[in-house]
């Protein structure tokens, strides 16, 4: 049986991909859902507490108070999210979860000064279609450095990989330097990696030659995968990362059972298509109500309608970028900015 082939990648799923086939087979095609992990609770917070600070302050009020102060706010918009509904902190109390929190925020301020940072945007979304695949990935923070040229930092909140896992690290921002290149038109002057919990930065200067050695790389693993769906070949891989993983009730290397895997699969889609009819029945009633006349007034679309939330536009196309200054506006949400590209 060959399976449905995903529709795009991102760093995270190749990288996914190379640790191990069958995790990422249960993630990337059968959407097996995974329970909220304190551990991804813990960079969804601190990233968005660092994305405030960024966005809504400007250089020369981004402090150490300040940051706490926007953690504080994190806190309720990422724990009280449907997200992390549920969220089993362990053993870990949430005095102790919260308090590390805090800790990473602080080492932050220890790698570098916040209001030296010349922000363009924060969580931007960058897409580039390459034939029927689409390669997207967001970029925590992108930069301006005193050349005008474009700095792509990304937040780490675990631990910083030893040596040997360091290139597999940066793969991931070479790849995040390839889509700026495609979306932006620019390739960036330097990518760098901030760990937060040592702390400790990483960086490097994107070339020609590694943007091709991305782009060879993520063809190899598209092909890989592409094999792997055609034969319906997934192997586990077993390895560090298994203490962390969600499947493991599912992983025949771990003792686990696959065929409940293949249960879960179909109850998936049996509820998936259960949404989809109650969707269209609605959709159904709402068009035949919209057959009533209904006057709608000024009064009915007020500035409290539009949110922190509400989608915001990039005020330049990409096309536009061209020299620095750059007058590229994103929103504290994902902007997306797409591009296209003849072939990886
Ligand atoms: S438990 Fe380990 S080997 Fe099994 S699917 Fe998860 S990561 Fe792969």
């Amino acid at each position: 049986m060959s399976l449905v082939l995903p529709t795009s990648l991102s760093p995270s799923k190749v990288a996914s991909f190379k640790e191990c086939a069958l995790a990422f087979r249960y993630s990337a095609i059968d959407h097996l859902p995974e329970p909220p992990s304190p551990h991804a609770a813990k960079g969804t917070l601190v990233h968005r507490a660092l994305q405030l600070l960024m966005w809504e302050e400007p250089a020369g009020r981004r402090s150490l108070p300040v940051a706490l102060e926007k953690l504080e706010r994190a806190r309720d918009d990422v724990l009280g999210s449907d997200e992390y509904e549920g969220l089993d902190l362990g053993d870990e109390t949430e005095a102790e979860f919260l308090a590390d929190a805090e800790t990473l925020v602080r080492n932050y301020f220890r790698l570098e000064d916040p209001d030296q940072v010349l922000v363009v945007g924060t969580e931007l979304l960058l897409s580039v279609q390459v034939g029927s695949l689409t390669l997207r990935g967001i970029i925590d923070r992108l930069e301006l450095d005193e050349a005008g040229e474009f700095v792509v930092t990304d937040y780490k909140t675990g631990r910083a990989p030893g040596e040997a896992y360091e290139q597999s690290r940066l793969g991931g921002v070479h790849f995040y330097a390839f889509l700026c290149e495609q979306v932006l038109g620019r390739r960036p002057a330097r990518v760098q990696l901030l760990h937060l919990r040592e702390p400790l930065a990483i960086s490097t200067v994107p070339s020609e030659q590694s943007i091709r050695g991305l782009r060879q790389q993520t063809s190899a693993v598209w092909k890989a995968i592409e094999l792997a769906c055609e034969r319906d070949d997934f192997r586990p891989k077993p390895g560090r990362l298994c203490g962390y993983c969600a499947y493991q009730a599912y992983c025949p290397a771990l003792g686990g059972d696959p065929a409940a895997a293949a249960e879960a699969v179909v109850a998936r889609r049996a509820a998936h298509e259960e949404a989809k009819a109650a969707a269209q029945a609605l959709e159904q009633e709402s068009s035949e109500l919209s057959d009533f006349p209904i006057t709608v007034t000024p009064d009915t679309v007020t500035p409290d309608t539009v949110t922190p939330d509400t989608p915001v536009t990039i005020t330049d196309a990409p096309d536009t970028v061209t020299d620095t200054p750059v007058a590229l506006v994103a929103s504290p949400s994902a902007a997306a900015l797409v591009g296209t590209t003849a072939g990886v």
